[in-house]
């Protein structure tokens, strides 16, 4: 059984607010934002974060950076945005399947980390 709690968003057994589909990523907007405009796109398929991007599944990952740049933009981020992603605990990763914030609509942190 997958347990994995964006399989389950990607499947629709848990509701979101979708932004984006095509049949290898989705994307939508995260339950709890940290700026005005969050917004998470992760793979259909469970990749476990950038920790596990492979030869295999490159193609995707960069598919994927295709649509962020074509979300940043449909969000309207004329004036810049951040894309991140955390790996392990470290990074403060509570969802064990890779996903990349798109963070934006206001002046951003100049610290990273
Ligand atoms: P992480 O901390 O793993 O980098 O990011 C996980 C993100 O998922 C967090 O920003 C958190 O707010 C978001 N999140 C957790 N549960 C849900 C949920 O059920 N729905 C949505 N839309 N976002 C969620
Ligand atoms: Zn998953």
């Amino acid at each position: 059984m997958n347990d994995c709690l964006f399989c389950k968003i990607i499947a629709g057994d848990i509701p979101s607010s979708k932004v984006y589909e095509d049949d290898l990523c989705y994307a939508f907007r995260d339950i709890n934002p940290q700026v005005p405009t969050h917004i998470l796109v992760v793979p259909k398929e469970h990749i476990s974060s950038c920790g596990d991007v492979t030869a295999e599944n490159a193609a995707l990952v960069g598919h994927i950076f295709t649509v962020i740049a074509r979300i940043a933009e449909a969000e309207g981020l004329n004036n810049g945005w951040r894309v991140v992603s955390n790996v392990g605990p470290d990074a403060g990763q509570t969802v064990p399947h890779l996903h990349f914030h798109i963070l934006g609509g206001q002046r951003l942190s100049d610290r990273m980390a």
